[in-house]
This record gives C-alpha cells, sequence and structure tokens, in this order.
C-alpha cells in the first residue's frame, strides 16, 4: 500500500491553547478514514491542517511524499488542487448557478475549456443524482442537494484525497441519507476519504479505519468493529457510551 498522506509530530497551537499535540498517522491510497471524538477536541484543525489551510505549528505533512510545509505557495498551491475538501456549511457561491459553481475551478485554475468542464459537470452532475439541476441557483436548492453540488464541485478537480468537515451535520436528518449514499459510492469506487463525522452508522459501513481525537491526540484507532465494539481507552468508551 502506497501512503498519500503521512503526518509527522504534527503540533498546532492557538495562542496558549494547544489543539494539536502530536500526531503521527498516514492514509493510504484508498483508504477511508473517518475522524470522530468530541466536540473542540481538534478535529476541524486536523482536517484543516492536511491541506494546510491552517499552518502546523511544528511537524510536517506530507502528501505524495512532498512536505506541504516546505512549499512556495505556487507548489502548495498545486498540490491543494488534489485535495477536495468538503465542509459543513457547503460554501456554494450563491452568484452562480449549479453548473456554474462546478466547472469554475477547472476552467479558471486548470485552464479547462469551457466545453470541457461543461461535459466533466454534467457526468459529476448524473453521479450526484442532480442532472436536473444544473440551471438552478443554490438558494433553491435544498440542504442535501447543496452539499451534493459541493461534492460534485470537489469531484471536478479530479482529486486525489477527499476531506470531508461534518459534511452532514447542517443537514435536516431527511437530507443526511442523500449525502452519505453519494460518499459510499465514492468510497467504493475507491477514493481516498478523510472524513470528520458524527455518523456513526456511515462510520462503522464505510471507514477501513476510525481515528478517535482527545485531547490533542489521537487516542485510538482501529477497524471499525474494534473500536466502536471493544474501545480500549477510557476516553474512547466514555465518548462512545454517550453516543451510541
Ligand atoms: P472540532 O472540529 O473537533 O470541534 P476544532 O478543531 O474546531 O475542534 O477546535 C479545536 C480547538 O481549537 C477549539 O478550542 C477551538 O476554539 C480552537 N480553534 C480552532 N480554530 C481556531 C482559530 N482559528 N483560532 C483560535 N482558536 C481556534
Ligand atoms: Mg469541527
Amino acid at each position: 500500500m502506497s501512503k498519500i498522506i503521512e503526518v509527522n509530530k504534527l503540533m498546532k497551537v492557538f495562542g496558549k491553547n494547544e489543539v494539536l499535540k502530536d500526531i503521527s498517522e498516514s492514509v493510504d491510497k484508498g483508504q477511508v478514514i473517518c475522524v470522530i471524538g468530541p466536540s473542540g477536541s481538534g478535529k476541524s484543525t486536523f482536517l484543516r491542517c492536511l491541506n494546510l489551510l491552517e499552518v502546523p505549528t511544528s511537524g510536517n505533512v506530507l502528501f505524495e511524499g512532498k512536505d506541504l510545509t516546505s512549499l512556495n505557495e505556487k507548489d502548495l498551491n498545486q498540490l491543494r488542487e488534489k485535495m477536495g475538501m468538503v465542509f459543513q456549511g457547503f460554501n456554494l457561491f450563491p452568484n452562480m448557478n449549479v453548473i456554474e459553481n462546478i466547472k469554475l475551478a477547472p476552467i479558471k485554475v486548470k485552464n479547462m475549456s469551457d466545453a470541457e468542464a461543461d461535459k466533466i459537470a454534467s457526468n459529476l452532475l448524473e453521479k450526484v443524482g442532480l442532472a436536473d439541476k444544473a440551471f438552478q441557483y443554490p438558494e433553491s436548492l435544498s440542504g442535501g442537494q447543496k452539499q451534493r453540488v459541493a461534492i460534485a464541485r470537489a469531484l471536478a478537480m479530479d482529486p486525489e484525497v477527499l476531506l470531508f468537515d461534518e459534511p452532514t451535520s447542517a443537514l435536516d436528518p431527511e437530507m443526511v441519507g442523500e449525502v452519505l449514499k453519494v460518499m459510499k459510492t465514492l468510497a467504493s469506487d475507491g477514493m481516498t476519504m478523510v472524513v470528520v463525522t458524527h455518523e456513526m452508522g456511515f462510520a462503522r459501513e464505510v471507514a477501513d479505519q476510525i481515528w478517535f481525537m482527545d485531547q490533542g491526540y489521537i487516542q485510538e484507532k482501529g477497524r471499525p468493529e474494534d473500536v466502536f465494539d471493544h474501545p480500549t481507552s477510557e476516553r474512547a468508551q466514555d465518548f462512545l457510551s454517550k453516543i451510541l
């Protein structure tokens, strides 16, 4: 197996708040990692450090063997294109319709022709089940539809990895399933994914590994059946007893 992301002695401090204390982990190509843990434990910070949206205080982050913390802005941006990110709040451009949202980065960043971007965007809309919404504006979509557009937009850059930060946490319960379904399809297509989530059913079914984060460390990691059914650390036991 080849490592696609590697994190060595990652630390992140905000003022006096040591959010990430010492994290060394790696993600293999094709792996699905679900990161779980209490609110405020640093899950978002960790995810943002993976593409250097957040600059580590110390330690390094390697993507395909290249140390992101040592790159200049241009090289960093080039590698970032290979890491798509999907946020809790969708972050679609409100002044553009759905297909324009998806085409924007391929055209602007990859200099793709409009026709080519159009083809890719149409295929992706098909894939996320929204072919009929191409010319609608985000405000006219449900939360679940917006999040599926956001996933299509991330995929339009043909990323090597997708990072998800609580992609279903802002959704009404009846819309969670349609987004998780798209994510499951991506996982079974072999996409490498790091997913911060509270959806334990999804994590159990889809993740190759669960990373339980608390107090600045990954306290426990392993296969879903091990972490969920036989957590060894007291912190994980406590957390899981409250949510499962
Ligand atoms: P989680 O995603 O697990 O809820 P976060 O990574 O969002 O946790 O936050 C972890 C801690 O880091 C919190 O105490 C939060 O207040 C702090 N934090 C996150 N981002 C910043 C920031 N940009 N500036 C200062 N503190 C931050
Ligand atoms: Mg968070």
